[in-house]
């Protein structure tokens, strides 16, 4: 790892006035400076990615696709530097960054290949003197907004499928975990990316992501972070009428019916909770227990969550410190407010170590709607529990909330299984199980968790516009 790193414009890297400091969320120790691009280094990129793209656009699928090939053998090369670099910036357990890195080059290689395969479309004319068919383009240069709880993953599922369709990019990555990024940024250039298909800016979001929505030459925004910011993106973009997808805040439901397997549904709800210590937009935020079963589930929760330890994300912990004070001040609230109206906390409830983001394992009892704990995302490693008597109570409860990302359930009953998809209002299901991320996974939400789908089959359209052509011939 450097000790500065500047942005990655035109294939270059660049320096600018000011910069900032990126920080271990274990220790509080200092990892690198960073260089702030301000306004002038975000004009300076889009100016890049856009001459770029007047010949990348032109490349063939197969040339993009053997950069993607070599760029992808140079992150699983240089897998163990990746996977340190995003335990130390963001806090995650050393093997949960390892699965990060190979799952965030699944998405390298997939969209690879997917690009291979992608194709227009001719129709039979209602007219014999007409050939009517559509072809598919890039949408031009794209800049790409990601978040700090997965500094690998979420950069290469946006960058790549952007990169193969024949787009340019700019990536803005968190200001709390750039260097993972910065890495990919120095690796792309190993691959020989040519000059200004991918360009990396860092610093102040508020302005850099200001000038990202308004400046016209950026044809495309894909954000993946909170509700609120998505939103303000979307407003920002509206006076050049972006295309724009998001990712944003989940309230996972997790719901054990009377006939669950519960050794299934504990391995399921310690992958879909603790994950991250919980900080993913897909973890389990809600966990409804059918009554008859509640005592027994509970306390094969509490004797698992015992075994788990808390601590340094490098020394084999299975639980790391939150990312941020700020994140540590919104569990704290949701905690007082859940003991305020009742709520009873079982296990944990407070820092492993004062001056720490450590925060334990927790359970919380009583939980009910009107608690913050129940209505907004908890991103932390809290279990709030609620009883639930019978299927449409749960359904009800499970659906109450703005958001409408990952909903997981655990049941024998294939007939329940087709009614609970039916009626739960998100869009992805764990069920028997907590894990859902794959390159295979059409990733999105409903509602307010937000617009569009990336990886899967369909990991390319967000980057294509379809020209549609009605030859008189
Ligand atoms: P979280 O609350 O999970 O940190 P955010 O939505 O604040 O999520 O951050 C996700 C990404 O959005 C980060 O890269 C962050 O820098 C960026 N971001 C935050 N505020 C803005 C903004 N006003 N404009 C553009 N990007 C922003």
């Amino acid at each position: 790892m450097k000790k500065k790193y500047g942005s990655l414009i035109n294939g270059k890297w660049v320096k600018h006035k000011k910069s900032f400091i990126v920080q271990n969320p274990y220790d509080f120790s200092k990892l690198a400076d960073v260089f702030d691009a301000e306004a002038d280094g975000t004009l300076d990129a889009i100016k890049s990615a856009n001459k770029a793209f007047l010949s990348w656009k032109k490349t063939s699928a197969e040339e993009r696709s053997k950069y993607l090939k070599s760029f992808h053998n140079l992150v699983i090369e240089n897998k163990k530097l990746l996977a340190k670099t995003i335990t130390m910036e963001c806090g995650k357990p050393l093997f949960e960054s390892m699965v990060e890195v190979e799952y965030g080059a699944s998405f390298i290689d997939w969209s690879a290949n997917q690009i291979l395969r992608s194709c227009g479309k001719i129709f039979e004319s209602p007219e014999s003197s007409k050939k009517m068919f559509y072809i598919k383009e890039p949408v031009g240069v794209v800049a790409a907004i990601t978040p700090w709880n997965f500094p690998l993953a979420m950069v290469t599922r946006k960058v790549c499928a952007a990169i193969a369709s024949g787009c340019t990019v700019i990536l803005k990555p968190s200001e709390l975990t750039p260097l993972t990024a910065l890495i990919l940024g120095e690796l792309s250039l190993k691959a020989k990316f040519p000059k200004g298909v991918f360009n990396i800016i860092n610093g102040e979001p508020k302005v850099i992501g200001e000038i990202l929505c308004k400046n016209s030459n950026v044809k495309k925004i894909t954000f993946t972070g909170s509700t609120k910011v998505g939103k303000l993106l979307m407003k920002n973009s509206s006076d050049t009428v972006k295309n724009i997808s998001l990712e944003l805040g989940g309230n996972a439901p997790f719901i054990v019916f009377e006939d669950a397997d519960l050794s299934e549904a504990l391995e399921g709800l310690i992958n879909a909770k603790f994950r991250n210590a919980g900080q993913t937009c897909i973890s389990a935020n809600r966990i409804f227990i059918h009554k008859k079963i509640s005592e027994k589930f509970l306390s094969l929760v509490i004797k698992k969550l015992k075994s788990l330890k808390v601590g340094n994300g490098l020394l084999n912990s299975d639980i790391g410190p939150l990312i941020s004070k700020e994140a540590l001040s919104k569990v704290n609230s949701h905690i007082l407010d859940a003991k305020k109206k009742g709520g009873s906390i079982k296990f944990g409830g407070k820092l492993l170590k004062p001056n720490s983001l450590l925060f334990k394992p927790t359970v919380i009892t009583n939980v009910k709607k009107d608690m913050d704990i129940f209505q907004k995302e908890n991103f932390s490693p809290i279990v709030p529990i609620i009883l639930f008597e019978n299927d449409s109570e749960v359904v009800d409860m499970a659906n109450n909330t703005e958001y409408g990302l990952a909903a997981y359930f655990f049941t024998k009953n294939s007939k329940r299984v087709w009614e609970t998809i039916n009626n739960l209002e998100f869009g992805m299901f764990g069920i028997n199980s907590g894990k859902i991320s794959s390159y295979l996974n059409p990733f999105g939400g409903l509602n307010e968790s937000g617009i569009g789908r990336e990886g899967s089959f369909q990991c390319l359209e967000p980057f294509l516009e379809t020209k549609f052509v009605s030859w008189n011939l």
